[in-house]
């Protein structure tokens, strides 16, 4: 075992109640690429923003158009070795709240049970008017139907179920409306330019005030609703550690920086023996 192995085995036995900010980082391995390269820059055209989503039309085709051939990607996607042993250091009594700022379900699936999903979940989609929430598989089938034509395409996966179609002209994909009223349906993810729900985050902040220290795995916090979270501990002098390979915009923040990937530094943490963290007394 190395140097910050050690240091960050060490940081989490210090800090028996983690607040643990999820990014990226933890899904590549799953098969779901990322936004950004090591130095947190884009490697790809920047994702679809709400005001476009909401207001264009051609911008909605292409959405749905990318997300129906992207889809099958998303929901094939298993956990991967940094999920698992977040799952597994949550079961020692280690985590206090798991934040992630993925939309894919995967910590979810791999059996993590104190989680928040900050930007939402791309395998629900809601509609904007009547506020009904419907599974994203249910909407698959619909958007087959209308677009047999576009379900045989085949492209290569890009980032929360999208998929790179470009060149292609989008005018007749058929987009369903919501069955219920008619309203425009969105996947149930905060879009870059749109505000995360209010309760969500009050609810990320009271649990990183019960939390002793913060570990983030595999984000670049490039993004500010997930980077105020280590802006906020460091505030509160609670320790922040990251594993993530390459810059996160925290780097002077930071505690401790281990720069391995993920799922191997997480599974080694996880394979040690935690005691259970000492409850306080009951009368
Ligand atoms: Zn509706």
């Amino acid at each position: 075992m190395d140097a910050t192995s050690t240091a960050l085995a060490d940081f989490v036995q210090r800090h028996p109640r983690l607040f643990v900010l999820t990014g990226a980082g933890c899904s590549t391995d799953s098969g779901i690429p990322d936004y950004r390269d090591t130095n947190g820059e884009w490697k790809r055209p920047s994702p679809v923003t709400y005001q476009a989503f909401t207001g264009e039309e051609t911008t909605r085709r292409r959405y749905w158009a990318r997300s129906l051939v992207g889809w099958p990607t998303m929901a094939n996607a298993r956990p991967g070795a940094a999920h698992r042993a977040l799952a597994q250091l949550e079961a020692a009594g280690r985590i206090g709240l798991l934040l992630t700022q993925n939309v894919d379900g995967l910590h979810d699936a791999a059996g993590s049970r104190s989680t928040v999903d900050l930007h939402g979940r791309i395998d629900t989609v809601r509609c904007m008017a009547c506020d009904t929430r419907t599974p994203r598989a249910e909407l698959q089938v619909e958007l087959r139907r209308r677009n047999p034509r576009w379900a045989e395409l085949e492209a290569r996966a890009a980032p929360d179920g999208d998929a790179d179609l470009d060149g292609r002209d989008f005018a007749s994909f058929d987009v369903p409306d919501c069955p219920r009223c008619g309203g425009m349906l969105k996947p149930d993810v905060v879009f870059f330019g749109e505000s995360v729900p209010k309760e969500r985050v009050a609810a990320s902040f009271a649990a990183l005030e019960a939390s002793d220290a913060v570990l983030v795995v595999g984000s670049s916090l490039m993004v500010y609703s997930g980077y105020r979270f280590v802006q906020a501990a460091a505030q509160a002098g609670k320790p922040v550690a990251a594993v993530n390979l390459g810059r996160t915009r925290a780097d002077e923040l930071l505690a401790l920086k281990v720069e391995r990937p993920v799922g191997e530094a997480l599974a080694e943490l996880a394979d040690r023996r935690w005691p259970a963290p000492s409850q306080p007394h009951r009368i």
